[in-house]
């Protein structure tokens, strides 16, 4: 009954089917929860830089580094370009102050966060008077000749995406002369939004898929009452309880049997233990076909700023 602990890379390297997500994890709290996920099995950690918070993962990882827990080999890194650096001349800067931030010498992945390309500056989300992002007159296909140099340079052993819909996707591995493809698309995916079309597109392109936000993401800043709530959904509150599980790790587990890799975010040292705990038991085929009657293509991440971008990537089919 033992799931699958990794996901094969295009590239050949093994990529931990569950790691840490990061985002929100504020700077105080973020070095203690890297060391507990690092203490209770974890190999695999989701960072960016937009996430403002990669020094205190760094400290995290360093501490562990230092007492013996784990070589640098074990562990999985993964970090990604903000939209602000998305001129080909600044991508290499950028990956420089990430991997110096987390105290590395290498990332493990590194992708291209957003599709969309936004005004260089010290502003992350540059707006305009409509508090619409102000486009940069970057392209991602260039951006991506930008990653490739990464690759070469020995800075990261494997590039991807992320928010690419499958277009976007497409025009990428389109791209007259390609020299590295993407090795993985990360995307918001849990049973409110299954991206059924779009994990198969890739899968079915050797591209991995790893999911965001797999608890509906509570935390969210813009949050509202009325919204649904994963982890409340009484069906599959009844499937946890079968299973002797939390409604956590039954939304965990739905992305490990897609062979989908998954990123948990939790600053809370037992709920870290209990997102890894997820190893010991099997959905049923109708179980999964439970959990993805939950659809109902909601979004945690829009990013309705950029929905004039010409780039957004949210108005295709998928
Ligand atoms: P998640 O769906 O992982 O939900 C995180 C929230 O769930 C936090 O409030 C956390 O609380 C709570 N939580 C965690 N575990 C449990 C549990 N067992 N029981 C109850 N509540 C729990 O949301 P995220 O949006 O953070 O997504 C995960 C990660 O994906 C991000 O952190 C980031 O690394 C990545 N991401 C990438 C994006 C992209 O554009 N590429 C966009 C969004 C996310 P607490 O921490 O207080 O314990």
């Amino acid at each position: 009954m033992k799931g699958p602990e990794f996901v094969l890379l295009s590239t050949g390297a093994k990529m931990p089917i569950v790691g840490l997500g990061t985002w929100k994890s504020e700077p105080g709290k973020v070095t203690a929860a890297v060391t507990k996920a690092l203490e209770v099995g974890y190999r695999h950690l989701d960072c960016a830089f937009v996430y403002q918070n990669e020094n205190e993962v760094g400290e995290g990882i360093q501490q562990k580094f230092k007492e013996g827990v784990l070589k640098r080999e074990e562990l999985f890194v993964t970090s990604k370009l903000w939209s602000t650096y998305h001129d080909k001349s600044m991508v290499r800067g950028a990956c420089e102050k990430t991997l110096a931030a987390l105290k590395l010498d290498y990332l493990d992945l590194y992708l291209i966060h957003w599709p969309t390309g936004f005004k260089a500056g010290d502003a992350l989300f540059p707006t305009d008077e409509q508090g619409l992002v102000i486009p940069s007159d970057t392209h991602f296909l260039n951006t991506w000749e930008g990653m490739e140099e990464l690759v070469d340079a020995g800075l990261v052993k494997a590039i991807g995406i992320s928010n690419f819909n499958h277009c976007q996707v497409e025009q990428l591995l389109n791209k007259p002369g390609l020299k590295y493809k993407p090795a993985v698309n990360q995307i918001e995916c849990h049973p409110y939004l299954t991206q059924n079309k779009l994990i198969e597109y890739c899968q079915s392109k050797g591209i991995a898929v790893t999911a965001y936000s797999p608890l509906g993401s509570p935390d969210r800043p813009w949050a509202k009452p009325e919204d649904p709530s994963l982890l409340e959904e009484p069906k599959i509150k009844d499937i946890a309880a079968k299973h002797k599980k939390t409604a956590a790790q039954v939304l965990i587990r739905f992305h490990i049997q897609r062979n989908v890799v998954v990123i948990p975010k939790s600053v809370t040292a037992a709920r870290i233990e209990e997102n890894f705990q997820v190893f010991d038991f099997e959905l049923t085929p109708d179980e999964m076909k439970d959990i993805f009657s939950f659809e109902r293509g909601w979004r945690v991440c829009a990013l309705s700023s950029a929905k004039k971008h010409q780039d957004y990537p949210f108005n295709a089919e998928f």
